[in-house]
């Protein structure tokens, strides 16, 4: 028998719509050959039969709207990549769903498009996404088995491709056959009120696992969505595959219900409070980690924010760590060794200055150490998520009250740390304040924007 050939590819970020920061080739790292098979993880020796075809995977920090010209151009380079190959057998495509391209209403769903005509008709698809991924029609007609994490914060992104492209290879060495139905729901929050490591999430998702084990079912899913992205396809949406197309609309219409009654219940897992009240109910003598909400990179917003710091050195506090703020000017400022700093954010036109009491470079990061508080400014948009990055730098989180991190709800490793633990509800492109966020193209009724309306789906 002829081997099979599965072509991997794909393009993965969430873009906030309302941010001045455009991505392009200098945001965005490529995966390619044994380096993205190796971070696929799969077990290919397992399947000696198949031969897996990495192309390129394109992924960058959450950021602002992709530049159109370079969005093609990775399309165009996955397609000369794929015109090497003759006969593939499958597509497996890695994607986050909730990129933004202005000009472009449905980016993931052009891109698989796109691709998907050049292959025959019988090659099979697979999509692995985020669960804060949007869907629309044009992309379930072009795809063939869906896997989305589920898990938020993230920490099933592995198993979630081994689950696309396990379906992928049963569908061509078994010719099973798949069906993937969805439903919309009317429901767009912040991945701060839909973590699934508290309820109402933890349950539902729990129930996915439930489901799967139903005959006639293959593999259930629930997108949250991206509310930062002012567009028509924003959405939650429950996803089946299955292999019997009524027991999968019965499932697919009962996750979707089980999301939209318990809208009411999504909230914040962390206690939140304003930047001019937050100070007040920190315990002095514990240590606290507080999340800069409204500037969270990993949400899309730019890192860059100073409206926390500004607070601190004016109201002098101390003992705080600040984990990080992006600003590459202040390398140069730090060159002509003066005892101040002037910080600009160039978004806000905010400005503030601050004494160098010691300062030290280390892997593209200042720490600087001012009035007994320690601000570690980042030559790039990283957000510090891992207890490393701190090691790293040779920061010790003991020396310090209060950590300072521009977060929405915090990582698993700073978690497990059992401080005190609040949300600041900062400004910034992705602030938590929703009524302040622009509203045009989303589709109208959308629970939390309008609150008064049926949602009509029967069982
Ligand atoms: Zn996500």
């Amino acid at each position: 028998m002829d081997k099979k050939k599965i072509f991997i590819c794909g393009i993965s970020t969430e873009c906030c719509s309302y941010s001045t920061l455009i991505q392009n080739e200098n945001d965005f790292e490529i995966l390619s050959g044994k380096k993205l098979l190796k971070y696929i993880d799969f077990n290919y020796s397992k399947y000696k039969n198949i031969t897996f075809i990495s192309s390129k995977f394109y992924h960058s920090l959450p950021g602002g709207p992709v530049d159109k010209n370079f969005f093609l151009n990775t399309i165009q380079n996955i397609t000369d990549d794929l015109k090497k190959h003759t006969s593939i057998d499958g597509l497996l495509f890695l994607m986050h769903g909730a990129m933004y391209v202005k000009g472009i209403s449905d980016p993931e769903g052009f891109f698989i498009k796109k691709i998907r005509s050049k292959v025959s008709k019988n090659c099979k698809i697979s999509l692995s996404y985020d669960l804060h991924g949007q869907m629309t029609d044009s992309i379930i007609k072009n795809i063939d088995y869906f896997a989305a994490y589920k898990t938020a914060p993230h920490i099933d992104v592995k198993q979630t491709y081994s689950r696309s492209l396990k379906m992928l290879i049963d569908g061509i060495l078994k010719n099973k056959k798949n069906h993937i139905i969805w439903e919309k729901i009317p429901v767009l929050v912040s991945g701060e009120m839909s973590s699934t490591i508290v309820e109402p999430c933890k349950k539902i998702y729990k129930n996915l696992n439930i489901f799967n084990k139903l005959n006639g079912i293959n593999d259930c899913n629930l997108l949250i969505g991206y509310v930062w992205a002012d567009t028509k396809r924003a959405t939650a949406s429950a996803i089946v595959n299955c292999t019997d197309v009524n027991i999968g609309k019965r499932i697919c219409k009962k996750i979707a219900l089980s999301y939209w009654n318990n809208r009411f219940n999504l909230v914040y897992d962390m206690k939140s409070y304003k930047l001019n009240k937050i100070f007040h109910v920190v315990n002095k003598k514990r240590f606290t980690i507080l999340a800069d909400s409204g500037d969270n990179p990993t949400a899309g917003g730019v890192g860059n924010r100073i409206d926390v710091l500004e607070y601190v050195f004016k109201n002098k506090i101390e003992n705080t760590l600040f984990a990080g703020i992006y600003n590459e000017e202040i390398f140069r400022e730090l060159k002509n060794k003066k005892n101040k700093i002037v910080i600009k954010d160039s978004i806000s036109k905010k400005k503030i200055s601050i004494s160098i009491d010691k300062f030290y470079l280390k892997n593209d990061n200042a720490i600087v150490i001012s009035n007994n508080n320690t601000v570690i400014f980042t030559k790039y948009r990283k957000p510090f998520h891992y207890l490393s990055d701190f090691r790293e730098l040779n920061i010790n989180l003991k020396n310090y009250k209060i950590l300072i991190v521009k977060s929405g709800y915090l990582s698993p490793e700073l978690k497990k740390l059992k401080a005190d633990n609040f949300m600041i509800l900062t400004d910034g492109f992705v602030t938590q304040d929703f009524k302040r966020i622009k509203n045009l193209f989303r589709e109208k009724p959308i629970y939390p924007f309008q609150k008064n309306f049926r949602y009509n789906i029967a069982i």
